[in-house]
């Protein structure tokens, strides 16, 4: 993917947040809007544990102690996924990277490939919030929307109002691994931010507001961007 092939205006970003602050349902926004592939290493790692992999066999008790997959696994995958041709022109990483050592891997990877990120964009909720969001989170088995039974509920119960599929609950969406999730983003997560920060390509976003106008702030934030 060397850069002569970049079109301008080619969106490569990173959609950080602690767990539950809205990164999954804020992809699919910027996927429909910029026509660029959204890489989530959760999606990736439920995605293998049901088709009963070894890449899901090895992450499936970490993810079950809301521990993180070890760092030489996931960048792994992501090395894989980003050689892909449809990455060429952007993408939206949603839960990578997670650790300092994952972001240089990253920066190593975008060099290889010949390209360089164009924001971090970071949804900013407070952990008091982010219990209670997960929890609430039910997602289609059919086609992967993501809901909440208070804040973002189906018009059709626990049906998908896309695609009528069932709603489910995932395995780690429980109060005792979403406090282990909540310590580990503390931990080893919130570096990045001022790793990002360093970098000059840092945004963040007040993820307390209701979904549609973390969207509008989000596409203001990439709007004015220049890569
Ligand atoms: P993440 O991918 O960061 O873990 P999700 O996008 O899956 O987060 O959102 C977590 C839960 O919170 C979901 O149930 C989602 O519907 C809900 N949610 C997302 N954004 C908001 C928001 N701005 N206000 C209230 N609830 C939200
Ligand atoms: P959330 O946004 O709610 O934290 P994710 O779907 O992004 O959930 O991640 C679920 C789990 O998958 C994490 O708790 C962790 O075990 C594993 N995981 C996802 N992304 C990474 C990553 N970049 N590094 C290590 N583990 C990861
Ligand atoms: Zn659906």
């Amino acid at each position: 993917m060397p850069n002569q092939f970049l079109i301008p205006n080619s969106k490569f970003l990173i959609l950080m947040g602690a767990p539950g602050a809205g990164k999954g349902t804020q992809a699919a926004k910027i996927v429909e809007k910029y026509n660029i592939p959204q890489i989530s290493t959760g999606d990736m790692f439920r995605a293998a544990i049901k088709d009963g992999t070894e890449l899901g066999k090895r992450a499936k008790s970490f993810m079950d102690a809301g521990q993180l997959v070890p760092d030489e696994v996931t960048i792994g995958i992501v090395r894989e996924r980003l050689a892909k041709s449809d990455c060429a022109n952007g993408f939206i990483l949603d839960g990578f990277p997670r650790t300092l050592e994952q972001a240089d891997a990253l920066t190593k990877i975008l060099d290889e490939l010949g390209t360089k990120l164009t924001r971090v964009l970071n949804i900013h909720v407070p952990a008091e919030n982010l219990i209670e969001r997960a929890i609430g989170r039910r997602i289609c088995k059919n086609c992967g929307a993501t809901y909440h039974v208070k804040f973002n509920p189906s018009t059709k119960g626990t049906n998908c109002d896309k695609c009528g599929g069932e709603l489910f609950q995932r395995a780690d969406d429980n109060a005792d691994t979403m406090k282990n999730r909540l310590s580990v983003y503390e931990k080893s997560t919130r570096p990045l931010i001022d790793y990002y920060k360093a970098a000059g390509i840092y945004s963040e976003i007040d993820g307390t507001q209701p979904i549609d106008k973390v969207t509008e702030a989000l596409f203001n934030v990439l709007s004015s961007v220049k890569e």
